[in-house]
């Protein structure tokens, strides 16, 4: 154990993939004076809790994972929710993470002190805990989203949102209903077409789907894997080197190269849908990578079942017998699962947060959030986030952003640890000019284009990292002191 770290207490927020890569890095590193809050009974944050029927990876599970934990048997390319989950705890097990995780303990406030550098962290349960250091690795597609539509609440049959799957209620034989087609519903719809007895998919507007080139592992190959770890390095860069070519397609507003991809998924869509009529309901009408592209080899063809309608015509009402679109058709149905996304949490303040002189996090980022590389926040000393403002990905595994961040974190940590400092606190200015070339280079990607979760009510884009992730990876290789200002004891 590092001695310095005794009383050195680091909160982390959340027990997720960052919460649990920023655990690991820590150990690594020496130090284990550490507590993670988690709000929820077990860890494992979206793939805890997104267990619908075909809930799945849709970045190759061979770089959807730690670069320091990597994993030989993989089943397949594509990993199910329920083996990245096992994943996940497999990992916790491994550096027996559990004791430092106090679990069912939510963060709700938090406050820093500048006389001694802390940060008071306030429960639910109106506990308090002290931190040199937060990490918020709290995620930024939780909350699921209900829509805002009239009579929701009045249906009388079932009704569940897909990231909180009702497992106590079987769709077997019903008429079921998919609002939304979201990268969550191309997945929940074919898994459960074939046992419905009607499905209707309500779709408000077409987005792009590509192949998911899918297949299972031989169990020769996986021995190798384990047997030659190299291999699978290679298999990773491979794959991730592979998501890094391909980015400009996805992010960049360069129609000329968006068409390629339009082409592409135009074709497949001909393959995948015989009827004219619905892969005219199908076609999208905005450029590719606007919105996230969504990745099934059989989200397409499963519309053409003939136990499956797709409904384009608006909704007007929920009523007790089923959905009311505005044709003036009543479609009567047992229940209604809501593919309808996430409350997004990478733009905004996760609680009522409190930095220097009594600035409060919400009022701060009243006008879009920012951070200096998603991570510090001027005001907000000590306080490092894992997927904070604009470093989401479009087109490349979530992780390589957030161990970066990690190792970010990391070194500042260590900074501190040394004694004399007390907090460092991102320089407004410096954190003013990254922002400003953001926005600069956003101008030029494709999100500004459609209306997603990746955009504020206003149209600002504090989400996505408008770039290539390895660029990104470099840009934060290094804490650098001078872009702080540092409080000494
Ligand atoms: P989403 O992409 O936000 O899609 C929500 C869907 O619901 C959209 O089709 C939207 O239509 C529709 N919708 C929302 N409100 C509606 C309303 N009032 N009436 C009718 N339709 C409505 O949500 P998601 O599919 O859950 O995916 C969210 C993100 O989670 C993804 O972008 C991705 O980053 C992540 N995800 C990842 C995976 C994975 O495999 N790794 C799987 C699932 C999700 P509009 O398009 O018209 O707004």
């Amino acid at each position: 154990m590092d001695e310095r770290s005794v009383d050195f207490p680091i909160a982390i927020l959340g027990a997720g993939f960052g919460g649990i890569g920023m655990g690991i890095k820590l150990l690594k590193a020496g130090i284990r004076s550490f507590t993670i809050f988690e709000r929820a009974e077990e860890i494992g944050g979206t793939w805890r809790d997104n267990t619908y029927p075909g809930a799945a990876c849709d970045v190759p599970s061979h770089v959807y994972s730690f670069s320091f934990e990597q994993k030989p048997d993989w089943s397949r390319a594509f990993a199910g929710s329920g083996e990245i989950q096992q994943y996940l705890l497999d990992v916790v097990e491994k550096w027996q993470l559990r004791p430092h995780i106090r679990f069912g303990c939510e963060i709700v406030d938090a406050h820093f002190d500048e006389t001694d550098g802390t940060w008071t962290l306030t429960t639910a349960d109106d506990e308090s805990f002290t931190a040199r250091v937060v990490v918020s690795a709290v995620g930024g597609l939780v909350d699921p989203q209900w829509p805002d539509i009239k009579g929701l609440h009045s249906f009388a049959g079932e009704m569940f949102h897909t990231a909180r799957w009702n497992h106590g209620y079987d769709v077997t034989g019903h008429r079921v209903a998919v609002i939304g087609t979201g990268c969550s519903a191309v997945q929940v719809v074919p898994s459960i077409a074939p046992q419905v007895e009607k499905l209707e998919v309500f779709q408000r507007t077409p987005a792009w789907v590509l192949p998911k080139f899918d297949k299972a592992y031989p169990e020769r190959t996986k021995r190798a894997f384990a047997r030659f770890p190299l291999l699978l390095h290679a298999l990773r860069s491979f794959k991730y080197w592979m998501s890094e070519l391909f980015g400009p397609m996805v992010f960049l507003d360069a129609p000329r190269l968006s068409a390629i991809a339009e082409r592409e998924s135009l074709r497949f869509l001909a393959q995948q849908v015989k009827d004219p009529a619905l892969r005219e309901q199908l076609t999208p009408h905005f450029q590719f990578g606007g919105k996230r592209v969504m990745i099934s080899s059989d989200y397409w063809k499963t519309l053409e079942r003939g136990n499956v309608e797709l409904v384009t015509e608006p909704i007007e009402e929920i009523k007790p017998l089923g959905i009311l679109t505005k044709d003036g058709r009543l479609h009567e149905l047992d229940a209604i699962i809501l593919a309808t996304g996430f409350d997004v949490g990478l733009a905004k303040a996760p609680f009522h947060v409190v930095g220097r002189g009594g600035r409060v996090l919400d009022d701060v980022w009243k006008d879009g959030a920012v951070a200096y590389k998603g991570m510090t926040i001027a005001g907000f000393p000590n306080w490092f986030t894992i997927m904070g403002p604009n470093t989401g990905p479009g087109h490349t595994s979530v992780l390589v952003y957030s161990e970066a961040q990690m190792g970010y974190a990391l070194q500042a940590i260590r900074k501190l640890q040394g004694g004399s400092w007390k907090f460092v606190d991102v320089k407004q200015d410096v954190q003013d000019r990254y922002n400003e070339g953001i926005q600069k280079r956003m101008k030029h990607m494709v999100w500004h284009t459609v209306k997603s979760w990746y955009l504020d009510a206003d149209g600002g884009n504090h989400s996505l990292y408008p770039g290539y992730a390895f660029e990104y990876v470099w840009r934060t290789r290094k804490f650098k002191p001078s872009e702080y200002e540092i409080a000494r004891f």
